[in-house]
């Protein structure tokens, strides 16, 4: 437990950032349950790997490293250790971090808009798939708006609006039609099921929330 912060120091954010890869590590097995259902069954495995990597890159950071630098080592280490699609994909949502919060002394909610949709645009540009497509995005962008709308906000009083408007997102990736990906040969039998990547990325989201309102 720690106290409620309005915004992260560096410290902070690298605890946040261990916190988020074991709480993504905990959740291995549901997330390639998910994943089972839609596409390979890989994908709580590759998460994992990513995470594990990223938790040894977060230990070897200087002590004077800059909350980008937290943010675009964990990215770093994801997409180097996980390979594939789903690498790039997650590992931007970190590394996304380099420039958006460059100039960020801490981590605050201006800085989590600026993260969400930087990260948001490369996902979309480097992976082609748009909101609606049943994919990470999903959960993705609805919390990207989000946060940009209230980023005036503490982060503690924020981020928890920002996960439960991804935890919407990921509900309603329920009821879409995968079209990229493995899921997209499945057609309508995709329905009904939540995307695997946006239950991992409502997880990441309430993990900053849950430490940001010193639940964690
Ligand atoms: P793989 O598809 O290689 O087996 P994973 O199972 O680890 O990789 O990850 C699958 C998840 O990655 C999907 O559920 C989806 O959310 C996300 N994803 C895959 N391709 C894309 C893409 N082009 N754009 C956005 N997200 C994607
Ligand atoms: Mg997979």
């Amino acid at each position: 437990m720690n106290e409620p912060l309005a915004e992260l120091s560096p410290a902070d954010s690298k605890a946040m950032l261990h916190l988020v890869a074991d709480r993504i590590i905990g959740a291995e097995a549901e997330l390639s349950e998910a994943d089972r259902r839609l596409g390979d069954g890989d994908h709580g495995l590759g998460m994992a790997r990513g995470m594990n990597a990223a938790k040894a890159a977060l230990d070897e950071l200087a002590d004077d490293a800059t909350v980008a630098d937290t943010f675009s080592t964990m990215g770093r280490a994801m997409m180097s250790s996980m390979g594939g699609a789903s690498g790039v994909v997650f590992g931007s949502l970190f590394s996304a971090g380099k420039k958006a919060l460059k100039e960020e002394v801490t981590f605050n909610t201006a800085g989590l808009a600026a993260l969400l949709a930087s990260a948001g645009e490369t996902v979309m540009k480097r992976g082609g798939a748009k909101v609606g497509a049943k994919t990470m995005l999903d959960a993705l962008i609805p919390a990207a708006e989000k946060a940009a709308e209230i980023k005036s906000l503490p982060l503690n009083e924020a981020a928890p609006i920002v996960a439960t408007t991804g935890e919407e997102g990921r509900e309603a990736s329920k009821a879409m039609i995968a079209t990229m990906g493995r899921a997209k040969t499945l057609g309508e039998k995709s329905i009904g099921h939540p995307d695997a990547g946006a239950c991992s990325v409502a997880i990441i989201l309430r993990t900053i929330a849950d430490f940001a309102e010193g639940k964690a």
